[in-house]
């Protein structure tokens, strides 16, 4: 195929938040699929907080992006080319192609995506990596017991709203914490929270307060989004025995953010709760995901899980996005639509 892809590359890293200047637009001709590969154009980007840990050059759990590389996204694209046996022009799959237009990868590596069961997009939002990020942590580390009390950060955000709404689901209280009070009113109104506390309504102390008043049966799952003073005012509510899915902490990943808790306090409050507090990094669980989506799926369909997007248009905007989500401007996940699914 001729013609023309767009990318953007890391033009150089970060110190402290992402700022313009760290992204490049590039141009340069459409790739050629080889043998067993697919050529696709994005329809549509995910925008993840992880990202920004790829950004930096720090020893993590996956590579670091290279100056001048494409920065990396799972995507929901469409194929346009195939010399993969399974795989036709028309198709839908998802991928990590990457913030493009255009892409090729082995065709033995893409998931391809069925689009009666959901719209595309979900494929990288509630149905994908988030959302199993959210039932594997609620799920196989949270161990919930009906008539127990859940609080989650970020709650309104790709993860948080689903683990929210499966902990409405399986029983529990679910407590949510996220940035504002349209976001707080939408997580009871719309997910169904038992209550939302405004994480920029005060100091740890004073969430702490609206906190325990909100679970008056104390704490017995902390899922861990954001770190920062949303933990600070967690953990002395934590019952003993609970239970803390180690998932995220947003507050620190362009920096630290000032009077976090310190360790010696909180390993004691490991300690004297007797917590198991547990991270985890989903893409170790992918064998999980046909049991995630014959859970999810059904119930995405019947409207018991709802989920909401966040739609920045066209890949040159994926920059402003990205920066903008990681300080809480995104309203559910976060994606950038490259092209309109019926252009
Ligand atoms: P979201 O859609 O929730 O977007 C990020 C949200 O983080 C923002 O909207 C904002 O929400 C919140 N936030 C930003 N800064 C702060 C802060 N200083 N204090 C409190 N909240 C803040 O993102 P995801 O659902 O995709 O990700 C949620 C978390 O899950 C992240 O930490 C992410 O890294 C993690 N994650 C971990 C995975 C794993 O494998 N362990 C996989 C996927 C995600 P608000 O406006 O409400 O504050």
């Amino acid at each position: 195929m001729t013609g023309q892809m767009q990318r953007i590359a890391l033009a150089s890293r970060p110190v402290g938040d992402p700022k313009p200047e760290n992204f490049s637009l590039e141009t340069g001709p459409i790739p050629t699929p080889g043998a067993g590969e697919i050529l696709v154009e994005v329809l549509w980007l995910s925008l993840d907080p992880y990202m920004r840990g790829r950004m930096d050059d720090a020893k993590s759990y996956a590579a670091s992006v290279g100056i001048g590389d494409t920065m990396e996204a799972g995507c929901v694209a469409r194929v346009l080319e195939s010399n993969f046996d399974g795989l036709a022009p028309g198709d839908i799959v998802e991928h990590r192609f990457g913030w493009c237009s255009h892409a090729v990868a082995p065709g033995k590596d893409v998931r391809k995506v069925d689009p009666t069961v959901a719209p595309i997009s979900t494929a990288v939002g509630v149905l994908g990596m988030p959302g199993l990020t959210a039932w594997h942590g609620f799920n196989k580390i949270g161990q919930p017991k009906a008539g127990e009390t859940l609080v989650v950060g970020a709650a309104t955000g790709a993860v948080g709203s689903l683990v929210g709404q499966l902990a409405k689901a399986a029983g529990l209280r679910a407590v949510g914490v996220a940035g504002g009070a349209e976001k707080c009113a939408f997580a009871v109104e719309e997910l169904g929270f038992d209550a939302c506390i405004d994480h920029r309504s005060g100091d740890a102390k004073a969430i702490r307060e609206q906190l325990a008043a909100a679970c008056p049966n104390g704490i017995d799952i902390y899922f861990e989004n954001v770190g920062g003073k949303t933990m600070e005012a967690v953990l002395p509510l934590m019952n003993v025995w609970g239970r803390i899915p180690i998932c995220g902490m947003i507050s620190y990943y362009s920096g630290a953010e000032p009077g976090a808790l310190d360790v010696p306090r909180l390993w004691r409050s490991l300690l004297v709760n007797r917590l198991h507090a547990q991270g985890f990094i989903i893409f170790d669980h992918w064998d999980e995901f046909p049991e995630f989506v014959s859970e999810v799926a059904p119930m995405i369909a019947d409207g018991r899980i709802k989920y909401r997007e966040s739609i920045a248009e066209g890949l040159e905007n994926a920059p402003d996005a990205f920066m903008k989500m990681l300080k809480g401007g995104n309203f559910g996940k976060q994606l950038v639509r490259v092209k309109p699914e019926t252009a």
